[in-house]
């Protein structure tokens, strides 16, 4: 068994102190730890250590779509970015609904060794939105699967949302929503307003989220289960939001590091590597999506990493697809939006990006405190750190970020997967 000593890492941004790993779980936490003969020094003056970091939505494209990216390559881009666990999304080719893809996927990741990978289970068959797919049977599988979701698609007939819902509370799980009222936004190309009635592109109104974010919560308060909102992108969403949880009911909800940042006066230039799915708002609902999860209202920020090749995303607007890459800038892009704008410490980073969404996904082992006795997941992330975001450095197989060129700050210098180091000198092991 190999033991590493953190020396003088700040503990979520507090005072210094000592990490030491011993295997996979951290043996002690505290000031003026030795380090037994053999062991691996990490010197951290000036870095804060973090639990390691949990996505709830990563698109990671394995089966089906390689060309975009794998199991592997988006496991590596995961614990570039700080992260030991990832949820991976069911719309691949063959699709997520069955234990047998599941079990495939849920395997894969344990093979790549750099992130654990919880495979979504799609919610209905194919993701067409009519049948409800085997959902007992890929929580019963080796997968455990505990979060479900069409994601991609919405889950829009509410006879079949109330089923999902109702079916999974034997299993303590989760119907995780991608709220788009598919008739309002046929044709959509970007948020419905001023700039798209310039542009003459066909709007996304804020209504086709909001009006399906309030159905579900109702829904989920009527049959007392628990469904969580995927990238909510509106200051109405979040209205709705906090008004569901001030009634008590078990309604959460995430968002991306994208629309903690970016707006749709991005559009007017025309490249498709803005094109998202839910498209980029307001100032206004950015900084309305900042307040709330830095008040909580918002549980997590989660990647929705979305790798694309190159022939997908470098044509016209019209015919390009929706979808950034995230997992490598999220940690950073947080940094700048919540963190050096005092809106939130690096206490409340760890509880958005690994505690509670290992907690929603009931992912065990992951989103723990970094305390003795606790699996030796974690993050050391130099906050000083100042750097052009270069997508031809990506440990992803593919380069679709809107970041390219941008300065931002952080940077990932070291990552822990049971002990076992991932990165090490912010390059992957
Ligand atoms: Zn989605």
């Amino acid at each position: 068994m190999s033991t590493t000593l953190i020396r003088g890492a700040k503990l979520l941004g507090g005072e210094p102190t000592d990490v030491l790993i011993d295997g996979e779980t951290v043996a002690a936490v505290g000031a003026g730890l030795t380090a037994p003969e053999g062991s691996t020094v990490v010197e951290a003056e000036g870095l804060v250590a973090l639990p390691g970091l949990v996505d709830l939505h990563t698109h990671l494209r394995e089966p089906g779509r390689e060309d975009s990216e794998t199991v592997l390559t988006g496991t590596r881009a995961a614990a570039v970015g700080g992260y030991t666990a990832v949820h991976a999304m069911a719309n691949t080719f063959p699709v997520a609904d069955t234990a047998g893809v599941v079990e495939q996927v849920w395997r894969l990741g344990r093979e790549s060794g750099y992130c654990d990978v919880q495979p979504v289970g799609a919610v209905t068959v194919g993701l067409e939105g009519n049948k409800l797919a085997e959902l007992g049977a890929m929580a019963e599988s080796a997968a455990a699967v505990r979060v479900f979701s069409d994601d991609g698609k919405c889950v829009d007939d509410a006879v079949i949302m109330r089923r999902a819902l109702e079916y999974v509370k034997a299993f303590d799980g989760v119907v995780a929503q991608h709220a788009q009222e598919p008739r309002l936004t046929e044709g959509a190309q970007m948020n419905e307003g001023a700039v798209s009635g310039e542009l003459g592109l066909r709007g996304w109104p804020a209504v086709a989220e909001e009006s399906i974010i309030a159905r579900d919560v109702l829904l989920a308060a009527h049959v007392g289960s628990r469904v969580h909102i995927c990238h909510l992108s509106t200051a109405g969403s979040v209205e709705i939001v906090r008004w569901a949880k001030s009634k008590g009911w078990n309604v959460t909800a995430e968002v991306t590091p994208h629309h903690l940042l970016l707006t749709d006066e991005l559009v007017r230039t025309y490249n498709p590597v803005y094109k998202v799915n839910p498209p980029l708002r307001t100032e206004a609902d950015v900084m309305a999506l900042r307040e709330a999860l830095a008040d909580g209202t918002i549980d997590c920020v989660a990647t929705d990493h979305a790798p694309h090749p190159h022939e997908d995303k470098d044509c016209e607007w019209g015919a390009a697809a929706m979808g950034m890459v995230g997992l490598e800038t999220a940690l950073s892009v947080v940094q700048h939006t919540m963190v050096d704008t005092g809106l939130l410490d690096w206490a409340g980073v760890a509880d958005r990006m690994s505690l509670r969404p290992a907690a929603i996904g009931r992912l065990a082992g992951h989103g723990r405190p970094v305390a003795a006795g606790e699996p030796a997941n974690l993050t050391l992330v130099d906050p000083a750190y100042r750097g052009v975001v270069n997508p031809a450095g990506f440990a992803s197989r593919s380069r679709n970020t809107p970041y390219e060129g941008l300065e931002l700050p952080g940077r990932v210098t070291a990552t822990f997967l049971r002990g076992k180091a991932t990165v090490m000198d912010g390059k992957l092991t």
